[in-house]
């Protein structure tokens, strides 16, 4: 059982290390993959999604439900993660925000002013960016 559950509900997964998978969103229009999965050894699944769905919108497009990301047996002692999510996938998830930012600079740079749309953009893509800290146990210090 484990992740493979869910990863077979998903389109271009990859698995980037043990336990480790990066994904297409099946909650929006997901051209690269912003989903981060992780199968914790006590068999826990995190998931996160860097265009910010909820766990629950991820889900209940893939068909599945929040008991489907736990281990059969009750787990009582699951410690939190503090570092859930390894840099480097944040990091591939957030490599496009990245490039939006750096065209919204550039663009800067020329003097052209930002549309109200692609200021949205930018906006969006440093939120994604605070969510990858809030991923990776960074954001708190
Ligand atoms: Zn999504």
């Amino acid at each position: 059982m484990g992740a493979d559950r869910l990863l077979s509900r998903l389109e271009g997964v990859k698995r980037t290390g043990p336990g480790r998978w990066i994904a297409r969103c099946p909650a929006h229009a997901d051209k690269r993959a912003s989903l981060s999965i992780r199968e914790l050894e006590d068999g826990r699944i995190l998931v996160h999604d860097f265009a910010q769905c909820s766990v629950h919108e991820v889900l209940a497009a893939a068909g599945l439900d929040m008991e489907d990301l736990f281990p059969e047996r009750e787990i009582q002692h699951g410690r939190p993660e503090r570092r859930p999510f390894p840099a480097a996938d944040i990091l591939r998830c957030l490599a496009f925000e990245a490039l939006v930012v750096a065209s919204a600079g550039a663009a800067m740079v020329t003097g052209e002013p930002l549309s109200g749309v692609d200021r949205e953009r930018l906006m969006l893509a440093v939120a994604r960016i605070r969510g990858g800290l809030d991923a990776g146990g960074l954001a708190h210090g």
